[in-house]
C-alpha cells in the first residue's frame, strides 16, 4: 500500500508543530522540511517531533540540492542526528550528501530504528531511463530503508520513465515533479511508489506540482485505488484548467466504479510518443481537448460514425485493445442549446472553424439551422463551409453578422483563463435580440457573455454544455447513465 504524506514547509517552529499535528490526523506520514524554519536549531527538534514522531520524516535539503537550509554541511547533519535521537520515524538525506555523512546516518538510524530514506532529486529535467536506473542502483548499494527519486518532468512523457523505475521495486519512491509530473503522484498506488506526497493546503507545496491532500483524498479517491484502477483523463495542452474532473471523479464514486479521471498536460509535440504510451500502459481511454481534437485522430484505431463526420473526437475508449474515437461535444451543445431556444431555420453564427466548431455545425446542420461560419483565419472558416455546405464570411464583418442572427456561438478558445479579458466581439455589436452561447467554461461568465448579457441577449454559459458532453463521456466510458439532477448539483458548484 502507498502511504500518503504531507510535506509541511514552514518558517517558524510553532507553525510548523501546528501543521504537523493537523496533517497527523489526516496523513499516514508527515514530511517536516527543518530547512525553510528560519534559523532552525538542535534544541527546536524536540518542539516539532513531539506527537507521533514515528510517523515522521524528517529532512533538511540544503540550497545546492534544491532546499532552503543555509548553513553548513556539520550544523545541517547534526540537526538530522538530533533527529534520530529525539525519535523520528524517518530520515531523508540526499545522495549528494558526503558518503560519509551518508554512512554515518545510516549506521547511527539503525541502532534507533529510525529509517533512511535515501533521496535524489533532479528540479531541472528527468533523465533518461538508463540514467535513473544507474541513479537507484549507486542509492541501492548503500542498502537504505528506502530509495527515492524525485525528478521535474519537462514532458508528460517523463511520467512513463517513472512508471517503468517502479516496475518490480519495493520500498522505492518515484515522483515527476511539475504539473506535467501530476499523475505520477495520482497514479501512485497503481504503478506501486511507496508514498505519495501531499501538501497541507493550496499554495504550500513542498515540491512544484504537488498537489493537495484534499485533493489527492477526495477528489481522486487515493485511498480507494489499487491496482486494477481504470485510468481516465483529458488529453489537452491545457488540460491542468479543464473542470471536468468535478464532474466524472465524484460519480465515478457515487456509483461504486474504479475509475480514476485527470488532466493530461500534453503539447501537440508530445502527442504522437503520449498516445503510445497511452495504448501500452493500458489505459481506458479520455477525454480530448484543445487543440488535439482533430490532430488525435491519427493515432488511434478508428472513429464512429458521428465522430467521423465531424472530423473530430472528444472521448477516447479502449474496447478490445483497440483506441476508438467518440463526439459527445455534438450532443452537449444541442442540449445546452435546446435549454434555450428551438433550432429549427434559426439562423446561427459560428465563431471559430476548429474541433469544437465542426461538432457544433454538424448539430446545428441536423436541426436544420442555417449557418455562418467566422474564424480568424478564413480559410479554414472556408474549408469548414464547404464540407457542410454552410456560409461563410470575414470576420471583420462581424457586426453586420451578428445583427441578422438568431444564435452566436462562440467556439473560439478566445476569454479562456488564459486571456480572460478578451472577447472576440465588442459589447455594442449584441443588440439584445441574440441567444448567445460561449462554449469556454473557464471562467464560465466570459467577457463575451458579460457583454451580451449587459445588452439584454439571452446567454447560455460553457458549463452547459460541458455538463451534457460529459454525460455522454461517462456512458460511453462506463456504460452507466448519470442522474441529470445530480450533475446539475456538480456543475452548479463549478459556478461557486
Ligand atoms: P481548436 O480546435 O484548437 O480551435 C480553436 C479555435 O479558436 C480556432 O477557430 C482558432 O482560430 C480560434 N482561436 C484561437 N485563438 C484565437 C484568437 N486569439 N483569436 C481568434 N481566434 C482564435 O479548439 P477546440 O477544441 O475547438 O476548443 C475551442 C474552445 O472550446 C476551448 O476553449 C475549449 O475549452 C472549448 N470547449 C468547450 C466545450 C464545452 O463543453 N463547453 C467543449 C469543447 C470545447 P484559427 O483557426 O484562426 O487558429
Amino acid at each position: 500500500m502507498t502511504k500518503i504524506c504531507i510535506s509541511i514547509v514552514a518558517e517558524t517552529v510553532e507553525s510548523i508543530y501546528e501543521k504537523t499535528k493537523t496533517a497527523l490526523r489526516l496523513a499516514d506520514l508527515v514530511e517536516v522540511r527543518l530547512d525553510h524554519v528560519r534559523d532552525i536549531k538542535k534544541e527546536d527538534i524536540i518542539k516539532i517531533l513531539v506527537k507521533s514522531p514515528e510517523n515522521i520524516i524528517v529532512a533538511c535539503r540544503s540550497i545546492s540540492c534544491g532546499g532552503n537550509y543555509g548553513g553548513d554541511e556539520e550544523s545541517r547533519m547534526a540537526l538530522l542526528f538530533e533527529a534520530i535521537e529525539r525519535g523520528a520515524g524517518y530520515i531523508d538525506i540526499e545522495i549528494e550528501s558526503s558518503k560519509q555523512d551518508v554512512m554515518e546516518i545510516i549506521s547511527k538510524a539503525k541502532e534507533r530504528k529510525t529509517k533512511i530514506i535515501l533521496s535524489h532529486h533532479d528540479f531541472k529535467k528527468t533523465p533518461k531511463f538508463n540514467e535513473l536506473q544507474k541513479s537507484y542502483d549507486e542509492m541501492n548499494s548503500f542498502q537504505p530503508d528506502m530509495i527515492k527519486i524525485a525528478t521535474f518532468a519537462e514532458s508528460i512523457n517523463d511520467c512513463f520513465k517513472i512508471f517503468e523505475l517502479l516496475k518490480g521495486k519495493e520500498n522505492f519512491i518515484a515522483i515527476a515533479m511539475g504539473v506535467r509530473g501530476w499523475m505520477t503522484r495520482i497514479l501512485a498506488q497503481k504503478y506501486g511508489s511507496a508514498i505519495t506526497y501531499a501538501s497541507l493546503e493550496p499554495g504550500n507545496a513542498s515540491a512544484p506540482g504537488q498537489i493537495t491532500f484534499d485533493e489527492l483524498v477526495n477528489l481522486y479517491d487515493f485511498k480507494g485505488q489499487n491496482k486494477d484502477t481504470k485510468v481516465l483523463g483529458v488529453i489537452g495542452e491545457h488540460a491542468e484548467n479543464s473542470k471536468s474532473k468535478f464532474l466524472h471523479n465524484p460519480n465515478f464514486r457515487r456509483l461504486g466504479l474504479n475509475y480514476v479521471y485527470f488532466p493530461m498536460k500534453v503539447r501537440p509535440s508530445e502527442l504522437a510518443e503520449f498516445m503510445h504510451n497511452f495504448r501500452m500502459l493500458g489505459f481506458a481511454g479520455s477525454a480530448v481537448t484543445v487543440p488535439h481534437k482533430e490532430k488525435i485522430v491519427d493515432f488511434i484505431d478508428g472513429l464512429d460514425e458521428t465522430a467521423e463526420k465531424i472530423g473530430a473526437t472528444n472521448t477516447l475508449v479502449v474496447r478490445e485493445e483497440k483506441i476508438l474515437g467518440f463526439n459527445t461535444d455534438y450532443i452537449g451543445a444541442l442540449e445546452a442549446l435546446k435549454e434555450k431556444t428551438s433550432l429549427q431555420s434559426k439562423k446561427a453564427l459560428v465563431i471559430g472553424a476548429g474541433g469544437a466548431a465542426r461538432a457544433i455545425i454538424y448539430a446545428l446542420k441536423k436541426e436544420g439551422c442555417e449557418i455562418t461560419i467566422v474564424n480568424r483565419t478564413l480559410d479554414k472558416a472556408k474549408a469548414l463551409a464547404e464540407e457542410f455546405e454552410t456560409d461563410c464570411d470575414e470576420i471583420s464583418e462581424l457586426r453586420q453578422l451578428i445583427r441578422k442572427s438568431d444564435i452566436i456561438i462562440n467556439t473560439t478558445s478566445v476569454g479562456m483563463n488564459q486571456n480572460p479579458e478578451e472577447s472576440l466581439v465588442p459589447e455594442e455589436f449584441f443588440t439584445g435580440k441574440q441567444i448567445v452561447m460561449d462554449i469556454v467554461y473557464n471562467p464560465i461568465e466570459t467577457k463575451l457573455i458579460r457583454y451580451a448579457r449587459i445588452r439584454g441577449c439571452q446567454t447560455i454559459t460553457g458549463d452547459r454544455m460541458l455538463m451534457y458532453q460529459a454525460i455522454g463521456q461517462f456512458k460511453h466510458w462506463t456504460g452507466k447513465n448519470l442522474d441529470i439532477d445530480q450533475i446539475n448539483e456538480d456543475a452548479k458548484k463549478l459556478l461557486e
